[in-house]
C-alpha cells in the first residue's frame, strides 16, 4: 500500500488530539492499517461512510479514533454504536475504555440483553456521551424511554450487512427514526451483498464508499479441507487436535446443543474446552471470552453467535466441524484467525454431498483452499513419541543418559503396541515419570490407536 497517495504517513498526519495520539502509540500500534488511512480523514470531515475492509484489518480503531477526537465534552448523548452481538458491544466498549481512562469527562455505556436492568437505569441516568449497544436492549430503552437519541450526531453500524439483514433490519429502522437530527452515519463490514448494499443508500447522505480488497481474501489465513464420512467425523477432529500446534481454537458446530456435547466430550478427554452459544447465560457467555481470552479456555466450541467482530490474540487455528450456512459466515468464521498481521488457519470439514459448497468458495477464493490429510494412524505415532520424547526432555534434560535409555526404550514401546506386558510396563513407568500429569485416559487413547 502506498499511504504516501493520501499524504498520510503515520498517525500524526491525521491532525488527531495529541492525547489520543499518545495512547494510541501506548497500545503498541506503529503505522495506521489501510482502511484506517482512507476511513479516519473522512469521517473526521463529518462525511457519511460505507467502508468494507477485510476481517481484521482494524476497523474498529477506523472509528473510535475520529469518534473521540470529535466529541464535545458536555451531557448529550452524542454517538450511537450498534452491533449485533452481545460479545461484540463488550469487545468495543473495552477498546473505548483504553482511551476512556484518560478522557476522564467523557462517559460511555454499554446496553445489551442479559446485562442487569437497574445498572444500565442508573448509568443511563448519568447522561452517558457514548453508548454501544446490541438493537434488541436499545429498542427496549427506547420504548421504556429510558434513552433518548434526540442529539445522537454520529451513528456507526458495526457488521454492518449482517444488521441490515433479516434479522436485525427492522429494529435497526426503528432506531434510526428516533435519530431526529441530520446526524454522520458510518457503515463497517468486511462482506457486502449487493442486496444490502442497495439498502445502504437509504440510511445514508452521500456516503464516501471505501470498499478495499472487494472480492480478495485475507491472504493472513492458510485455507483447507477434508472429506470425512460423518460417522468419522469425532474421530478425525481428535487426531487433528492431537497433530495441530494450536495456542487457541474455535470450532464452529451448527447447532447450540451439540456445540454443548462436543465441549465436554473434549473437556473428558483432557482439553481445556467450553461451548459459547446463544443459550448460554450471559454472566457465563462473559467468563467464557474472559477466559478464552486469558488461556484459561484453549478451544471454544461455538455456533455461529462467535463468527463476527470477535478479536482474540492467538486464536491461530479455526475448525469448521459442520459446514456454514452461507459463504459469507465462512468468510466471518475463518476471520477470527489471521488478524492484524498474523497467520492463522482454518480446516473445513466436508462430506461428500458438500462438493458444491466448496466448489463455490474456491470459485471465490481463486482456488485456494488445499486438501489437507487427516493424520493416519504412523503420523499420530510420530507425534505422541515426539511428545513423551520433549516432557522426558524436560524433566530430565540434564541426564543424557537416562534420556537415551528412555529414547530407545520408547521406541520399542510404540512399536509394540501390541504387546501387553509392554504396555503395562511402560504404563507403569509413564505414571512413575509423569505422576500426576500422565492420567489413565491418555493410556487408553494409547491404545485405541493400535
Ligand atoms: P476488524 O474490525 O477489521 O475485523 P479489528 O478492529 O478488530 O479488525 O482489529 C484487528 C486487530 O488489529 C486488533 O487486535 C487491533 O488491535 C489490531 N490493530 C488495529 N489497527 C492496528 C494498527 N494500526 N497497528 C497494529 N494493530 C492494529
Ligand atoms: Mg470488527
Amino acid at each position: 500500500m502506498n499511504l504516501n497517495q493520501f499524504n498520510i504517513n503515520n498517525f500524526n498526519d491525521f491532525g488527531l488530539n495529541k492525547e489520543l495520539l499518545k495512547i494510541i502509540y501506548n497500545i503498541g500500534y506503529k503505522i495506521p492499517t489501510e482502511i484506517q488511512v482512507r476511513c479516519i480523514p473522512a469521517f473526521l470531515r463529518g462525511k457519511d461512510i460505507l467502508a468494507i475492509a477485510k476481517t481484521g484489518s482494524g476497523k474498529t480503531a477506523s472509528f473510535v479514533l475520529p469518534i473521540l477526537n470529535n466529541i464535545k465534552i458536555n451531557n448529550d448523548l452524542q454517538v450511537l454504536i450498534i452491533t449485533p452481538t452481545r460479545e461484540l458491544v463488550i469487545q468495543i466498549y473495552n477498546f473505548f475504555k483504553l482511551f476512556i481512562n484518560y478522557f476522564k469527562k467523557i462517559k460511555i455505556l454499554s446496553l445489551y440483553g442479559g446485562q442487569n436492568y437497574n445498572i444500565e437505569f442508573n448509568n443511563l441516568k448519568n447522561k452517558p456521551n457514548i453508548v454501544i449497544a446490541t438493537p434488541g436492549r436499545l429498542l427496549d430503552h427506547i420504548n421504556r424511554k429510558t434513552i433518548y437519541l434526540t442529539n445522537i450526531k454520529i451513528l456507526v453500524i458495526d457488521e454492518a450487512d449482517e444488521m441490515l439483514h433479516m434479522g436485525f433490519i427492522k429494529d435497526v429502522k426503528i432506531i434510526i427514526k428516533n435519530i431526529k437530527i441530520l446526524h454522520q452515519t458510518a457503515l463497517f463490514s468486511a462482506t457486502m451483498s449487493f442486496h444490502i448494499y442497495k439498502i445502504t443508500k437509504n440510511i445514508m447522505n452521500n456516503p464516501e464508499e471505501i470498499i478495499l480488497n472487494k472480492n480478495k481474501i485475507n491472504l493472513n489465513i492458510v485455507q483447507y479441507y477434508c472429506f470425512i464420512n460423518y460417522k468419522f467425523k469425532i474421530n478425525t477432529l481428535m487426531k487433528f487436535l492431537e497433530t495441530e500446534n494450536f495456542i487457541r481454537l474455535i470450532i464452529f458446530v451448527k447447532t447450540k446443543d451439540f456445540s454443548l456435547k462436543l465441549s465436554s466430550l473434549l473437556e473428558k478427554k483432557g482439553y481445556l474446552s467450553s461451548a459459547l452459544n446463544g443459550d448460554i447465560n450471559q454472566n457465563l457467555r462473559e467468563k467464557i471470552i474472559l477466559n478464552f481470552r486469558n488461556g484459561l479456555i484453549k478451544i471454544l466450541v461455538a455456533t455461529d453467535v462467535a463468527s463476527r467482530g470477535l478479536d482474540i490474540s492467538d486464536v491461530n487455528l479455526i475448525i469448521n466441524y459442520d459446514l456454514p450456512y452461507n459463504i459469507n459466515s465462512y468468510i466471518h468464521r475463518i476471520g477470527r484467525t489471521g488478524r492484524a498481521n498474523n497467520i492463522g488457519k482454518a480446516i473445513l470439514f466436508l462430506e461428500k454431498k458438500d462438493l458444491k459448497f466448496l466448489n463455490l468458495i474456491n470459485k471465490k477464493f481463486n482456488n485456494n483452499i488445499k486438501r489437507i490429510n487427516i493424520p493416519n494412524f504412523n503420523t499420530l505415532l510420530d507425534f505422541r513419541f515426539n511428545k513423551i520424547l520433549d516432557l522426558i526432555k524436560k524433566n530430565f534434560y540434564r541426564n543424557n543418559l537416562i534420556l537415551n535409555f528412555y529414547k530407545s526404550f520408547l521406541e520399542k514401546i510404540i512399536n509394540n503396541l501390541d504387546n501387553k506386558e509392554i504396555l503395562d510396563i511402560t504404563l507403569s513407568l509413564l505414571i512413575l515419570v509423569y505422576e500426576n500429569n500422565f492420567s489413565k485416559i491418555s493410556y487408553k487413547d494409547l491404545l485405541k490407536f493400535k
